[in-house]
């Protein structure tokens, strides 16, 4: 991927110049998890497919999007009895994401989105985004990115079941393993993927993760898109009188 879409590759004088040309319209948070995902797939699972969205969106709206780096780390305590899992309280990490936007608020965003990739994270994020609208006053979206695919999809592309989340995304099932198999297939052992009680990952193959990828990517770059031409703004919420 392009070293221009990520915020940290940039100096201050090329960010600088940059934003004051107008040039970067969108800035993509991605927050995610580092958790255990079954015996079968490795902990980074949802950062790193977070975080690879995030620079894919960011190459297909090239130059008028950056990625800042993110968070990798979300709201996991569900998953503690598990060793080796991180996890941040529910007010940390909104406290983290907060100060994150805050950051890119300042440096001149008005479109911002926040890219997640942990179910763990979603009910603490809705239930603060109205707030979080008043005090930036700008166009900030929490999206899971996965919100983009259908219970059509995972008809057409999963054979483990079409549940929606259940299934799709689901935790290490069906989905993520085929999403691994083909953007980091390193991260699925072999030795024992296919040899689980649970036997929905197994069905995963490299070939339906792509399909579920390249649906992922130009879905959330046309929501992105979306976001710059003013088409899909979140509206600031009233004040009380
Ligand atoms: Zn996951």
């Amino acid at each position: 991927m392009s070293s221009k879409i990520w915020l940290g590759k940039l100096t201050r004088r090329e960010f600088r110049t940059r934003m004051d040309a107008g040039e970067l319209k969108l800035a993509i948070l991605p927050v995610a998890a580092v958790e255990q995902h079954l015996e079968h797939l490795a902990m980074e699972h949802d950062w790193r497919s977070a975080r690879l969205i995030a620079g894919a969106v960011a190459e297909q709206l090239a130059p008028h999007a950056l990625v800042a780096e993110g968070l990798m780390a979300g709201i996991s305590e569900h998953h503690m009895v598990h060793r080796g899992t991180l996890s941040l309280q529910p007010g940390t990490f909104l406290a983290v994401v907060s100060d994150l936007v805050d950051s890119l608020v300042r440096a001149g965003f008005t479109n911002i989105l926040v890219l997640n990739g942990h179910g763990g994270n979603i009910a603490a994020c809705e239930a603060v985004w109205d707030q979080f609208l008043r005090k930036f006053q700008v166009n900030v979206h929490f999206f899971p990115y996965w919100n983009v695919l259908t219970k059509e999809d995972a008809i057409e592309l999963l054979d483990s079941g079409a549940r929606l989340p259940e299934d799709l995304p689901g935790h290490a099932q069906e989905f993520e393993t085929a999403i691994a198999l083909h953007l980091f297939p390193e991260n699925v052992r072999q030795e024992v993927w296919k040899d689980q009680t649970d036997p929905k990952p197994s069905m995963a193959t490299a070939e339906k993760g792509q399909a579920f990828y390249e649906r992922i990517i130009a879905r959330v770059t046309d929501y992105a898109r979306d976001m710059i031409d003013g088409k899909h703004t979140h509206a600031i919420p009233p004040y009380h009188p």
